[in-house]
């Protein structure tokens, strides 16, 4: 009931247009043991590698709050790879045709979303922070009708695994308990490997996920991250962010922010994702319910303390990475109001989130667009005290800095001006960006020309969902 299997798709003339070298060689795969047309045929779902038996996945998932039955509509599950190191990799298709779960979609993708997704999840690993990762995007040769005619596309996507919290929404609805439980023991075999000492291995399943997306979310907060679209069936079980459809990063810092031309209401907004991840997480929880206990009642109290534990790992994660953001290496009361002091201060003044923390990462106030407003100057006091009482150097201080201030991020207006150019053909802007993306941390001279954040603009960075 989990999937359905795939056949070969008719794909006119693949062309292999971005290749991940380095993602490719700690998969093990060997780029050189096929021709570039091979891997174009292999990647577009043409040819299938020998005994493979591709297959595309179904699930549920609350979409803005509703639920609905979905499944990879235009994805096919090609295989998995295994690591030299011996890791397990899901190797998928994204917009390879249609699938039984297609709906009323054409199963197709895209040439700018498809690179959209490959340079902002490239740009997150480089990050750190846990994601599903692009190994290729291939050109298929077809028109496909969007907004008017654009360059069909596929990426190949990898992922630790593709099941979501859908994925258990699917089969709690439509499923048996059994069923339930066979997906839940796969899981907990594939992503928590435990002994009989954990105790209850279904609370101790929802305890890991539950822990792996409140660091998740941390990680998100932190960089300034919107994924934009957290519906249940884009939250991945192993905590990889996975789905990238109208997300982007924060420019100017405000908790408002909404990029997505749907979400309306603000239910994706920056400073709501945590409490969504939570909501999401209670979908999770209530499928294992039968799972964790006979007794209803018993279940859902378990559920529900661990459920409130997200909220616990979030703010410590958190907290730590800011601590780090700003040289801090030990904890003091009163660094939680020198964080908010400094993001409220940077809400009241629009000012831009990666660069404020990249000038005082150099220590170069006047460059930040606050510098000489009083309470900003007050802050800036305040901040340089608290450093000069730690025991560790001012210059260790600012090294750590160094290590948790990226130089840049996939900036919007960057990402649609290397789309731009790919869409005509040349690849060199995008290639030269995700050369740069691939080290946020080293701050070289080469960097610089991608610190500049957007001109001003009267209408808002709008992305779009289902592209
Ligand atoms: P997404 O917005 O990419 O998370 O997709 C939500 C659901 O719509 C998933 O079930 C997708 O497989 C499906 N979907 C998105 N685009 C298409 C398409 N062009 N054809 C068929 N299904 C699609
Ligand atoms: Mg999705």
């Amino acid at each position: 009931m989990f999937y359905s299997r795939i056949g070969h798709s008719a794909v006119p003339s693949p062309e292999l247009v971005v290749v991940n070298h380095s993602l490719a060689g700690s998969l093990g795969l060997n780029l050189e043991a096929l021709h570039a047309d091979e891997w174009a045929g292999m990647l577009s779902a043409a040819v299938f590698p020998e005994g493979a038996d591709p297959l595309a996945q179904a699930y549920a998932g609350h979409q803005f709050g509703h639920f609905t039955m979905l499944g990879d509509g235009r994805a096919l599950l090609l295989g998995e790879q295994i690591t030299p190191k011996g890791k397990r990799f899901d190797i998928q298709l994204k917009g390879s045709g249609r699938t039984p779960y297609s709906r009323g979609g054409d199963g197709k993708a895209v040439l700018g979303p498809m690179l959209r997704e490959y340079i902002i999840s490239e740009a997150m690993h480089a990050l750190g922070i846990p994601t599903t990762r692009s190994l290729a995007v291939v050109t298929t040769g077809e028109k496909v009708f969007r907004q008017g005619y654009e360059t069909g596309a596929i990426l190949t996507r990898t992922a630790s695994s593709h099941l979501r919290v859908g994925t258990f929404q699917y089969a709690a609805q439509w499923g048996s308990g059994e069923d339930v439980r066979i997906l839940a023991d796969y899981v907990l075999q594939r992503h928590f490997p435990v002994n009989d000492s954990v105790g209850n291995r279904y609370l101790f399943l929802l305890k890991e996920v539950v822990r792996r997306q409140a660091e998740l979310i941390a990680k998100w907060q932190l960089a300034g991250f919107i994924h934009g679209v957290m519906n249940t069936d884009n939250m991945s079980i192993c905590g990889e962010t996975i789905d990238y459809g109208p997300c982007a990063f924060l420019d100017t810092y405000d908790e408002a922010t909404v990029f997505s031309s749907i979400d309306n209401s603000g239910r994706y907004a920056f400073g709501n994702q945590p409490h969504m991840a939570v909501w999401n997480l209670a979908r999770f929880a209530e499928t294992l319910l039968p799972l964790i206990s006979d007794n209803e009642e018993k279940a859902v109290e378990a559920a529900q303390n661990v459920l409130e534990g997200f909220y616990l790992i979030y703010r410590e994660q958190w907290l730590a990475g800011m601590r780090a953001k700003l040289g801090l290496f030990n904890e003091e009361h009163g660094d939680a109001e020198l964080i908010q002091d400094l993001l409220s201060l940077m809400e009241t003044n629009k000012a831009d989130y990666t660069n404020t923390f990249l000038a005082l990462t150099f220590n170069r106030p006047d460059e930040i667009a606050m510098s000489g407003i009083s309470e900003f100057d007050a802050w800036y006091e305040n901040w340089r005290a608290r450093l000069s009482g730690q025991e560790e150097s001012e210059s260790s201080s600012f090294d750590l800095m160094k290590r948790s201030n990226p130089a840049l991020i996939p900036r919007n207006h960057r990402v649609e001006e290397a789309l731009k150019a790919a869409e005509k053909g040349d690849y060199n802007v995008m290639n030269r960006f995700l050369d740069a993306l691939s080290r946020p941390y080293k701050h070289s001279a080469e960097q610089e020309e991608y610190f500049k954040p957007p001109e001003p603009s009267n209408t808002p960075y709008r992305t779009f969902c289902g592209t």
